[in-house]
């Protein structure tokens, strides 16, 4: 195929520095920053960026979501709610409706799982990302939570007629707008491993399956230490930061995602006047004192309210001022990727510890060191 010659990739990270073969001893410590790969469709420069657009970044953490569901599951399908200006407001994924129940009797969709989820009782003029077009009930559910528009994957499940007939009438009766996904992205690719391909190949990481474990495929669901990682890595790839990209998710004591975030300049500051550099230019301060960190966005853009006894997944360990904060929030574990600032976070570590708060470097599954997301929509789709 064509874009298949055509196709770039461009790397958010850039490669391993060399003073990293000093950290031999422990490989995970040496985990740079996270990497996720951007392959899009053409190298014609036309929408290509080096973080991902919005809407790339909304529908990827659905599809992440929809990783989620069971095997048994009739239809893998996952869904998300940002609102207006653009915070997240919930995700879900196709599920049994309760734990007892068996999932072939009864299915909660996506799009019902992520409005149980939210975090704000108003939704008003939020979008929800679907991986299909809505049902007639949850068409009910959209209308009925304030939604205001839709954007979903795909609509096509192989059949001529279409079966969306009727929550399409019911959508634009209710004025909720709704539209296909596109994109300029073809895949998006995490690699837990970060910068350096060695780790996670090691003999402590040995990918063959163990006797009587089947191996990882795509249809494996994602752990919730996988998914609320893999959300963190996506968002850091919205972070417009050309060195350093941190994401954050930040999960309460029901594994509910209460915030994400990802490191960028503060609120209406202007991209043409922001100097990412480590000195002073053309009049313009130096990033370190200017820059909210992936954290502390993900706490400030959450639902504060329920952050007591949460866990912070990041993609780097925090520093003190953002380790304040969480200590304050009442958190009580942090699971970080990276820790190449080791060495200036002696201080961040003793608040951690002294505060009772757990730390723990993220360990990626044997077999799962990466995670592909097809991100083009497709003509068909297999369930
Ligand atoms: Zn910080």
């Amino acid at each position: 195929m064509m874009w298949k010659n055509l196709s770039t990739t461009i790397k958010l990270a850039s490669p391993i520095a060399a003073f990293c073969c000093l950290w031999r001893t422990n490989p995970l410590h040496r985990m740079e920053d996270p990497r996720v790969d951007l392959v899009y469709s053409s190298d014609i420069g036309v929408g290509r960026t080096q973080y991902l657009k919005w809407d790339d970044y909304f529908m990827a953490v659905t599809l992440l979501a929809e990783r989620r569901c069971k095997d048994i599951c009739q239809t893998r399908a996952g869904a998300s709610i940002f609102d207006e200006t653009k915070k997240f407001e919930g995700i879900g994924y196709t599920s049994e409706i309760h734990p007892t129940v068996d999932i072939k009797d009864a299915e909660c969709h996506a799009e019902l799982n992520a409005l149980l989820s939210r975090n704000s009782a108003d939704l008003k003029n939020s979008t929800m990302y679907v991986s299909y077009f809505p049902c007639n009930e949850c068409a009910k559910y959209i209308i009925q939570s304030g939604i205001k528009s839709v954007v979903y994957y795909t609509n096509k499940k192989g059949t001529t007629e279409d079966p969306y007939k009727d929550p399409k009438y019911m959508l634009q009766e209710a004025e909720v707008n709704s539209k296909p996904f596109q994109t300029f992205l073809r895949q998006i690719t995490i690699d837990f491993r970060g910068k350096d391909p060695e780790v996670g190949t090691s003999s402590q990481n040995d990918q063959t399956p163990k006797k009587n474990e089947d191996p990882i495929t795509i249809k494996t669901p994602l752990t919730d230490d996988e998914f609320f990682m893999a959300m963190a890595f996506v968002a850091s790839a919205r972070s417009k930061d050309p060195r350093t990209q941190v994401g954050a998710c930040i999960v309460n004591e029901e594994n509910k995602v209460i915030g994400i975030g990802y490191n960028g300049m503060p609120l209406r500051f202007n991209d043409a006047n922001t100097n990412w550099g480590k000195v002073e230019k053309d009049g313009l301060p130096k990033k370190d004192p200017i820059v909210c960190h992936g954290e502390l966005n993900a706490f400030l853009f959450g639902n504060v309210a329920e952050m007591k006894n949460s866990t912070l997944y990041v993609t780097l360990f925090p520093c003190e001022e953002c380790a304040k904060v969480f200590i304050r929030a009442g958190i009580k574990k942090v699971i970080y990727h990276s820790d190449k600032q080791h060495d200036k976070r002696e201080i961040s570590r003793k608040l951690l510890k002294k505060a009772g708060v757990k730390t723990e470097q993220f360990t990626p599954t044997p077999g799962r060191e990466k995670i592909v997301i097809d991100i083009k929509p497709l003509d068909k789709r297999c369930t």
